[in-house]
């Protein structure tokens, strides 16, 4: 049994989610006619209280687009320094927006009103490169799965807002922090003016994500979906796996988040880690002693069935999902009990 920590987006779709995607009325969605899709985009949108949703092929997909819909090449975006929309984009935000970045030192990446205000600047000045978007992680994948308080997001929308500069959430795993506070999905899509969400990690889809926002907005997202060359055809297929995670697959995410906290408790007392995280959701980072060679002892781990992911810095990082059982569970205990070197 290979216990895969690597990610969230190694899920496999379930037997029932299959079944959704066998059965799926398909049609041509360039021409707004497959109805599977058209479900998924309403439901989502509905959800979240926008006007309109996008389903596109991955979380970085949506971003991009959102950062593309917000900003005017040579304006700027801020975000922390270890944004997903920074780091493991491609460079995206150079490329696709021709948009340059101001980068902010967050508390294990979450920013706050006050250095988002200092950050922003406004058109007033042809020296500088103006603000036009800020963007946000929640849950934070850098900093352990950690994620917002409502009130702070409030106080930032009302910065943005005051300053006439858009704000965007990179929510690939904002259901895993609703599950946590349980707040609801439409009180998040009131602070925001897009929204990505990823059905491709915990929630288990194969693939996809959604874009959410204003009509006009997600009308302007859809027209650079399509110049990227994502516009698809029968897509249907993968929508209807979206609409079975929506339905299905959201409240289990706790469960997740218990296995991940289990892991912590079990790998706290190996000598090799010298600390972890703290562990709000679904993502488990453990720092490894100095004189600990990461590759070798993820190379270790990997001889003993489990694998993890590199996080530099010293740092490994595991993440639970649908397909990490209680099973799995306990064979990751006897496993990690016996000893890692
Ligand atoms: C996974 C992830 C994304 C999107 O990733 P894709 O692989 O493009 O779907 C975006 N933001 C964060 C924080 C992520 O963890």
């Amino acid at each position: 049994m290979i216990i895969d920590l690597r990610s969230d987006t190694i899920t496999l779709p379930t037997k029932d989610m299959r079944e959704a995607m066998f059965g799926a009325r398909v049609g041509d969605d360039v021409m707004g006619e497959d109805p599977s899709v058209n479900e998924l985009e309403e439901k989502a949108a509905q959800l979240f209280g926008k006007e309109a949703a996008l389903f596109v092929a991955s979380g970085t997909m949506g971003n991009q687009l959102a950062i593309k819909v917000h900003t005017v090449p040579g304006s700027e975006v801020v975000c922390d320094r270890f944004s997903h929309i920074y780091l493991y984009e491609g460079g995206g935000i150079m490329t696709n927006a021709l948009a340059g970045v101001k980068l902010l030192e967050g508390n294990q990446g979450l920013l706050d009103h006050q250095q988002i205000s200092e950050a922003i600047a406004d058109d007033s000045d042809i020296h500088t490169s103006p603000t036009r978007l800020v963007s946000l992680e929640n849950t934070m994948n850098k900093g352990g799965g950690v994620y917002y308080e409502k009130e702070e997001l409030e106080r930032i929308k009302q910065v943005c807002k005051e300053r006439d500069v858009a704000l965007h959430l990179d929510g690939a795993r904002l259901f895993n922090a609703l599950v946590e506070t349980g707040e609801k999905p439409a009180e998040y899509g009131q602070i925001f003016d897009t929204l990505s969400i990823c059905l491709s990690k915990g929630l288990g889809c194969p693939v996809g994500s959604l874009l959410l926002g204003s009509e006009k907005n997600i009308r302007l997202a859809r027209r650079y979906r399509k110049a990227l060359g994502g516009g698809w055809r029968q897509a249907g297929f993968l929508a209807a796996a979206g609409i079975y995670a929506l339905d299905h697959q959201v409240d289990r995410l706790k469960e997740d988040h218990q296995r991940a906290r289990a892991i912590r408790d079990c790998i706290m007392a190996l000598p090799e880690i010298e600390n972890i995280y703290p562990v709000p959701t679904n993502i488990v980072i453990a720092r490894l002693d100095k004189d600990v060679n990461v590759n070798e002892y993820l190379s270790k781990l990997s001889k003993k069935g489990i694998l993890a992911i590199d996080f530099g810095k010293g740092l490994i990082r595991f993440v639970t999902h649908l397909n990490f059982t209680d099973d799995h569970l306990e064979e990751f205990r006897k496993r990690v009990n016996s000893r890692i070197l």
